[in-house]
């Protein structure tokens, strides 16, 4: 018999729109190619405009670089405006937030994100198919990388 996910029952969580995941630190938003299609219709611009206007090469060692929208002086997201300014199409990795795999992984990892997100723990209960959807959807669309030379 297989073990549950301590997420079995569901979890609550409703965003409160409070921006401090989007605001005031240092961060990434990585990005799928569905990400990158979506922003760059959005703001009328092909694929390669969009990349070096908006965004930014992580490196993390290893040889591999993440693609990741870029900051503002300050850290808010390129994108925040008096609040999120992409909203309906903000990328997939904002709209499955907190269901990461980074913090369903345990119910520690899940206690520990509390600190940063006011919606979580309170608010709409979402179910255990919810949840794995999200994990699944950002397996589904894999973030863009390349290796440091850039082939
Ligand atoms: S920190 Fe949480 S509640 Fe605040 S905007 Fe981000 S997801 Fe929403």
């Amino acid at each position: 018999m297989s073990k549950q996910p301590f997420y079995a029952g569901g979890l609550r969580f409703s965003c409160i729109r409070c921006s401090a995941c989007c605001r005031y630190e240092s961060g990434y938003v990585f990005l799928s190619e569905k990400d990158i299609a979506l922003l760059a219709a959005e703001q009328k611009m092909d694929r390669d405009s969009f990349l070096q206007t908006y965004c930014r090469w992580i490196a993390f060692g290893g040889g591999v670089e993440y693609l990741s929208l870029k900051e503002k002086t300050g850290y808010d997201c390129i994108f925040w405006q008096d609040g999120c300014g992409v909203y309906a199409g903000r990328p997939l990795q904002c709209r499955t937030y907190p269901f990461w795999d980074s913090i369903m992984v345990s119910a520690e990892a899940w206690e520990r994100a509390k600190s940063e997100c006011p919606g979580m723990g309170k608010g709409e209960l979402q179910s255990m198919a919810r949840i794995e959807a999200a994990l699944e959807a950002r397996l589904a669309e894999p973030v863009i990388t390349r290796n440091k030379l850039g082939v």
